[in-house]
């Protein structure tokens, strides 16, 4: 059984991750949508077209377009399911616990970045 030195505050970081979920949640749907036939995945959205279908040659400019949005919608969705993955910890009462050590993690870092599952001295892994 772990003893908490510090009552962790989750009212609190379960707000930070909330608003942050809302805030990547709107950055996805700006580059991606969801796969209507995954609601857990996001697909990148494909480069903005001038409405000019007739030209089915993709240009270099949209391929790369494509990769950004790609890249960018990876990052996100990274993002995304470490704020789902902390505040599923919230709720069951882990959070806060490094997932390396079982130390309870700084409040610094949890200051710095709510959805941490690791202490300082294990973040580099
Ligand atoms: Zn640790």
């Amino acid at each position: 059984m772990i003893v908490l030195m510090i009552e962790i505050d989750t009212n609190k970081y379960k707000k930070l991750l909330e608003n942050e979920l809302k805030i990547v949640t709107d950055e996805l749907k700006s580059v991606g949508h969801i796969n209507p036939s995954n609601p857990a995945d996001w697909e990148a959205n494909p480069p903005k077209d001038k409405e000019d279908d007739a030209d089915e040659n993709i240009t270099a400019d949209n391929i790369e377009a494509y990769e950004d949005n790609s890249a960018i919608l990876k990052e996100l969705e990274i993002r995304f399911n470490e704020i789902k993955v902390a505040l599923q910890k919230i709720t069951d009462n882990k959070y806060g616990i490094c997932e390396k050590c079982g130390k309870q993690i700084e409040i610094e870092r949890l200051d710095a970045n709510p959805a941490a599952v690791t202490c300082i001295a294990d973040m580099k892994h």
